[in-house]
């Protein structure tokens, strides 16, 4: 990205290329790994202070993603990654975060949903993969995803991903194309 220079300092230009390079995924353009830990934690500590808050974290994982990358191609493979948060963005609005936590396999953090919002939000996401077909050069790409959550509170952010990696793994084992909740 071209920064008009007489917009801002250069100082300033530079700082955020740095941050930038700090805390996103050079694939995709969001955030990574290290953010998500930095601002979620941030986040979490928050909502515990606030006691009736409410927070959820979910993990995405493409299914069979080692299936595209085999039949079509490592390119191929890296547009199906680039379409995952393209295709969250649209339904996670305000007050959430999205993050690649690496590979094919996202992390949504979201704060103040009800119940049966959240049920709602992760069954339309779903199904939005399932019907979703990407033009290719090569081919129609098509593929589905599951998705592991828990919006429980635990006493940790991280206890909360492993929740929710908990889920997605039952995810997989029964089937994939699903949602799985943590229940405690
Ligand atoms: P499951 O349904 O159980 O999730 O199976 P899977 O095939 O999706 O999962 P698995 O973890 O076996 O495969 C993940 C593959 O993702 C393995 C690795 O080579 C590939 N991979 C990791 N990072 C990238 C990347 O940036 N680009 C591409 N194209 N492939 C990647
Ligand atoms: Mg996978
Ligand atoms: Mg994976």
């Amino acid at each position: 990205i071209r920064y008009p220079l007489w917009s801002r300092g250069l100082g300033d230009v530079y700082k955020r290329q740095v941050k930038d390079r700090a805390n996103k995924d050079y694939l995709t353009g969001m955030y990574n790994r290290r953010y998500l830990f930095d601002y979620g934690e941030e986040l979490f500590e928050r909502v515990q202070h606030k006691r009736n808050d409410s927070f959820c974290v979910a993990i995405i994982d493409i299914d069979k993603f080692k299936n595209i990358n085999d039949t079509w191609g490592h390119d191929i493979g890296d547009i199906a990654i680039k379409e995952v948060p393209l295709v969250l963005s649209k339904y996670v609005g305000d007050n959430s975060l999205i993050a690649r936590l690496g590979g094919e396999e996202f992390c949504i953090l979201l704060k103040d949903r009800e119940t049966e919002e959240i049920r709602k939000l992760f069954e339309k996401i779903r199904s939005a993969f399932e019907n979703n077909i990407i033009k290719t050069k090569k081919c129609d790409l098509s593929f589905t995803i599951s998705i592991g959550v828990c919006s429980v509170l635990e006493d940790s952010l991280t206890k909360m991903i492993n929740r929710a990696d908990d889920a997605l793994y039952r995810a997989k084992e029964t089937g994939r194309n699903k949602v799985v909740y943590y229940e405690s």
